[in-house]
């Protein structure tokens, strides 16, 4: 059996330091933000190389709090990528927003910076552009497109921690860069976990009132806010696993060079890593027109796999009143029935991965 990620095999290669985090937190009796919360805040904007740093309670939350500090509410329009994790378009929906959708490019999956400036009307405040799968999106137009028409960035940086576009790392771009623990994530802790940064210290205050009840100081409320705190335990795992991050990295951009060498003769379209960015490999994605019969093959072998997403968020439900419809982004709809996420996490042995392409390889007939 091989899972499409293991988060026991990386606990079990830095149990000491998790388990030290994790008591030393239970003995300093601060629970909800306090100074380990601080520390990390401290170590996340140092490697982005950004200036605040605020931690929050997962990187849903971060897309609220920075569209919130952004002042984006009803009546703005917010523009996202057609291929994305629902997320994105719902913290929009959320805080009263409409999503403006545009297609991406078939390839990277990423935004297709031709297509933003068209989707730009007077009503449009912000861009978020999201790092899908690791990959960054092409920040340079997107930020020129911003400064041309006034435009906020937001960055969807929840698959992006670490990679880089032209040299420098993601979620370090734009007004707000928005970052997710989930346990998943390049960087997860062992519960739910998120982060807000900028470089901008009335942002970093506005969204440090609004994730503890709109206070600047404690119980006086200056606005509605929420209770979206990071809590010190995670924070205190997500220190002890930082350092381990650009390791873990180099380990998905070996695993899936690895899988790129091997899959691409089967006629696999396998992913591109343009000469721009690099690629921190999230999710190792590739593509295949009998994606289901796919998938089913492999799982009847024992490996699994997963569909990264199924429905593009303009066909989902909550988007209906937007008058979205099948055939407005044909990139995303093609994308949605053709991709397919192959086992990938740091620990993932050779011998494991060669059994997934002898899977893949047999299916093929190639
Ligand atoms: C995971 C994810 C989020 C949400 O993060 P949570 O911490 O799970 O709330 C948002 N956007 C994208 C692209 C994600 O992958």
């Amino acid at each position: 059996m091989i899972s499409l990620v293991d988060l026991t095999a990386q606990y079990h290669s830095i149990k000491d330091e998790i388990d030290a985090a994790v008591l030393s937190t239970l003995e300093s009796g601060h629970f909800i933000l306090g100074p380990q919360v601080v520390k990390f805040e401290e170590s996340v904007a140092a490697y982005l190389g950004v200036k605040h740093a605020v931690g929050l309670a997962s990187g849903t939350d971060a897309l609220v709090i920075a569209l919130r500090a952004l002042n984006i509410g009803v009546g703005d329009e917010v523009i996202i990528p057609a291929y994305t994790f629902f997320a994105t378009a719902g913290t929009v929906m959320s805080v009263g927003a409409k999503p403006v959708i545009v297609d991406v490019d078939p390839q990277s999956y990423q935004i297709d910076v031709s297509k933003i400036e068209e989707a730009v009307t007077p009503k449009t405040k912000a861009i978020i552009p999201v790092h899908l799968y690791g990959h960054p999106a092409e920040m340079n137009p997107i930020l020129e497109i911003a400064r041309k028409h006034g435009l906020k960035i937001i960055e969807d940086n929840a698959q992006g921690y670490g990679a880089e576009y032209l040299g420098k790392k993601t979620a370090s771009f734009g007004d707000i860069g928005c970052l997710s623990f989930f346990p998943t994530k390049n960087l997860g802790a062992y519960g739910d976990g998120g982060m807000a940064v900028t470089n901008d210290p009335a942002l970093a205050e506005r969204m440090r009132m609004l994730r503890a009840h709109g206070w600047k100081k404690k119980y006086y409320s200056e606005e509605v806010g929420y209770n979206s705190r990071l809590d010190a335990m995670q924070a205190a795992i997500l220190q002890a696993k930082l350092p381990h991050l650009d390791s873990w990295n180099e380990k998905r951009r070996e695993l899936s060079a690895r899988y790129t060498e091997l899959l691409a003769p089967l006629d696999i379209a396998v992913p591109v890593e343009r000469e721009w960015a690099k690629h921190v490999y999230h999710l190792y994605i590739i593509r295949f027109e009998k994606r289901d019969e796919l998938q089913a093959f492999l799982k009847q072998k024992g490996i699994a796999s997963e569909v990264y997403y199924p429905l593009p968020p303009h066909l989902a439900e909550p988007c209906r009143e937007f008058g979205y419809k099948e055939g407005d982004f044909p990139h995303a709809e093609k994308a949605a029935k053709e991709t397919l996420a192959l086992p990938l996490y740091p620990e993932l042995t050779f011998a494991q991965q060669d059994e997934v392409i002898a899977a893949v390889k047999e299916f093929t007939g190639k």
